[in-house]
């Protein structure tokens, strides 16, 4: 397949397919040392480089955080077969402290790569409101980009969030970026305010990881996979979100080129949202507008903040999932990565909930939240 969709990425102009390469899975692309690059990996990069690009994708993404990746690919993409300007790169790298810092990392993803420019550029995780504040300071990190850009080593640029929703809808606000790279999915619907906002100002929406972070939908329960038949989980999900108005490309991780066949059989209905979605998705909200859980996480959060940082809305969300689909798998996966004080995946282990009560009076539906959690411990923590 080579006539795969593509969409104008907001105010970029880029054309992009809807399905972008995430390379965060490569082959042993965390092993350390991460300048080892071992046959088998470059060659695996290889594979899943061309089987993407033969399918019709022109967007690779990777990220200065993804171990070997920005390695792997700057030594596979000189012998792909295909001349650099007919596919688009896309790398991203933590604000750094500096101008001069970031422009050092700009050169070293350029320098990992191997290329002279990179097509997109995004700060990667945005996710606190000092990651706000420290785009207003002169001679920081965005000051940095802009210079590059300026320069014409990078082209658009954007950024990444992790974050909060008020806090993705400020970053967008100040419009000061191209696009947004957004965990939005049919099973997490919390950003679609910001999706709406970074349409409305001509910005590109790119979806993070829909399959793993969306659900860990590669490896579906049966109860999810009956409930999406005739579609598998993973292409209802694509379905669903490219189907919403605003979002132009989804990124699709592959450690395999096998696995992309699933993700282009999924494209191939048309329309992308007919009676068979429809169905699909009545069957979902059927079972989850039964659970008292349905609203934690995506429309509420009123319980926040608990003096022992647990993430209420987020525990809720995830044994809303378990109670409704079975899929126990990624809510052990994501409580697993919880951890206080961090900015990524934040949250504390539900021990420590020593029933304060100091949440129970900000719960509209009334519900007995410390209760609650040491049940949802039991499935998440056995
Ligand atoms: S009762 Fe538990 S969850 Fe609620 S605020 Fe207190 S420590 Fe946090
Ligand atoms: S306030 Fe109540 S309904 Fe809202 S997220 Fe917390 S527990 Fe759920």
């Amino acid at each position: 397949m080579t006539g795969m969709e593509r969409r104008r990425f907001g105010k970029s102009g880029l054309s992009v397919s809807v399905l972008t390469l995430g390379t965060m899975r490569l082959l042993h692309g965390w092993d350390a040392p991460h300048d080892h690059l071992p046959d088998d990996s470059l060659q695996s990069t290889h594979a899943i480089v061309t089987t993407a690009l033969a399918g019709g994708i022109n967007l690779i993404e990777t990220a200065r955080g993804y171990g070997k990746s920005e390695r792997l690919l700057g030594r596979v993409l000189p012998h792909i077969g295909r001349p650099r300007e007919s596919y688009l790169l896309m790398t991203k790298a933590p604000p750094a402290p500096t101008a001069r810092e970031m422009r050092l990392w700009i050169d070293d993803s350029l320098t990992r790569l191997g290329v002279s420019r990179l097509d997109l550029f995004a700060l990667h995780g945005l996710n606190l409101e000092s990651h706000y504040q420290g785009l207003r300071v002169k001679g920081g990190a965005l000051s940095g980009l802009r210079q590059a850009q300026a320069e014409g080593l990078v082209g658009a640029i954007g950024f990444s969030s992790h974050g909060s929703l008020p806090i993705v809808l400020k970053i967008i606000a100040t419009g000061y970026f191209d696009f947004v790279n957004l965990h939005y999915y049919r099973f997490r619907r919390t950003n679609h305010p910001a999706v709406a906002l970074a349409n409305a100002l001509d910005m590109g929406v790119f979806i993070i990881s829909p399959n793993d972070k969306g659900g860990r939908l590669y490896e579906p329960p049966e109860k999810l996979r009956q409930l999406t038949a005739p579609l598998a989980p993973a292409q209802f999900n694509e379905r669903w979100l490219l189907a919403q108005s605003g979002v132009h490309t989804l990124s699709i991780g592959l450690s395999d080129p096998k696995q992309l066949a699933l993700h282009l059989e999924g494209l191939r209905p048309a329309p992308l949202w007919g009676a068979t979605e429809q169905a699909i998705d009545g069957r979902l909200e059927a079972i989850a507008s039964r659970s008292v859980l349905q609203d934690c996480g995506q429309d509420c959060s009123a319980c926040l903040p608990c003096p022992k940082e647990i993430h209420i809305p987020e525990i809720f969300r995830m044994d809303h999932l378990v109670h409704c689909f079975d899929m126990d798998l990624f809510a052990r996966y994501r409580y697993g990565m919880m951890r206080p004080g961090d900015h990524w995946v934040p949250g504390a282990r539900l021990e420590s909930c020593d029933r304060c009560g100091e949440c129970l009076p900000r719960c509209p539906r009334g519900l007995p939240i410390p209760g609650l959690l040491q049940e949802a411990r039991q499935r998440m923590d056995p």
